[in-house]
């Protein structure tokens, strides 16, 4: 496992493959196996029939510690959004395959020195908070500020529920010239330290849990964004200059293939929808990759909301890393077998 984030250098996408540990459950089931063999800290094959072998920018096995990835994945993230530029991280998978623990993790333990199971977020917004405060440090003489707001919200069969005021639903996605793309009304919390953050994400974990029992579905067939807006403003001989860069964190829904068949109404129509999100969310980086190689192609951001609300954080400068998440165990062959296509078309 390289620890080295330099590869970043090169490309604006970067997609990982997580596989967690097998369950006490899945070793418990007799005659059970792996259905996925690490070849190498790039390459990992899918040991079904035929036998198939993909090539990533890192494969993480089961040893791989959140810290780890953290150091590979999440801060030049940050480093990324320091000198202005957004940046959005992807965490997909079916349910049960480690997305959220990947991007939260455990989250009460603290931001990171307190708990090894501590995720990607709590450690993206320690490592953010150490930045600013070093910069501060830094341009002494300057006048320098940095505003830190956050949201978190929730698209669950194609509407927005903001998720830090769980009273206002069918939020909607507007475009101004000048704010770029944004969700009209929602409530953006401004936070100064990696514990504010982490208080935020319990309430809106919080706020998830009671929109799903309430609109009766699992959240697993929703995608959570968080977002958090860095806005710097370095006055300079009486000139401000002001920076704003985007840091989003999305857990996706699961990404087993939702049954249509025999679904009716709101099931088809669900079902439908986040079949239709996934694919347009691979479609367009699949875009964006075939775009930073020299050829111009349509990108169908509008095709979901998702895709639609995270437009300005895709593409262009902005820095995007899919961690696909899988289950080693050989229960799960098919619906791993799906991601590692999945993140492969990625690539
Ligand atoms: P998902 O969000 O994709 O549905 P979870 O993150 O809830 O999946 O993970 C399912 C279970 O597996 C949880 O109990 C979680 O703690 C455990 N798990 C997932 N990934 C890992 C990992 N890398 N190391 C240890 N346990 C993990
Ligand atoms: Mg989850």
């Amino acid at each position: 496992f390289h620890e080295d984030p330099s590869f970043w250098k090169d490309h604006n996408v970067q997609v990982i493959i997580r596989v967690r540990p097998l369950s006490t459950a899945e070793i418990s089931v007799q005659g059970y196996g792996k259905c996925v063999r690490q070849e190498s800290c790039q390459t990992i094959a899918w040991t079904g029939h035929p036998e198939s072998r993909f090539t990533f920018d890192i494969v993480a096995d089961e040893n791989v510690s959140q810290e780890q990835l953290f150091k590979v994945a999440g801060l030049p993230m940050v480093d990324n959004c320091m000198i202005g530029y957004n940046s959005c991280m992807f965490a997909y998978g079916q349910t049960g395959s480690g997305k959220t623990h990947t991007m939260l993790g455990d989250i009460e333990g603290g931001t990171g020195r307190h708990s090894v199971n501590c995720g990607m977020t709590p450690r993206v917004f320690g490592y953010l908070f150490s930045r600013i405060q070093k910069e501060k440090e830094a341009g002494r003489d300057e006048k320098l500020k940095f505003i830190c707001k956050c949201s978190f919200l929730e698209i669950y069969n194609e509407q927005i529920l903001d998720l830090l005021d769980p009273s206002s639903n069918n939020l909607q996605i507007r475009e101004d010239i000048k704010k770029g793309v944004y969700v009209e009304n929602l409530k953006e919390v401004e936070v100064t330290s990696a514990r504010d953050v982490i208080q935020q994400l319990i309430q809106g974990a919080a706020n998830r849990k009671v929109a799903a029992t309430n609109m009766n579905h699992a959240s697993s067939r929703s995608h959570s964004v968080f977002t958090c807006i860095i806005e710097s403003k370095r006055e300079c001989q009486g000139v401000a200059h002001h920076r704003f860069a985007r840091l989003n964190l999305v857990d996706l829904a699961g990404s087993e293939r939702q049954k249509s068949s025999g679904a009716e109404g709101e099931r088809l129509k669900e079902a439908t929808n986040i079949n239709k999100s996934l694919s347009t969310l691979g479609l367009v980086i699949m875009n964006l990759v075939n775009m930073s190689n020299g050829k111009s192609l349509h990108v169908p951001y509008r095709d979901s909301k998702l895709t639609f609300l995270l437009q300005d954080s895709l593409g262009g400068n902005s820095k995007t890393t899919i961690i696909a998440n899988i289950s080693p165990s050989s229960c799960c062959s098919l619906e791993t077998l799906s991601t590692l296509k999945f993140a492969q078309r990625a690539k």
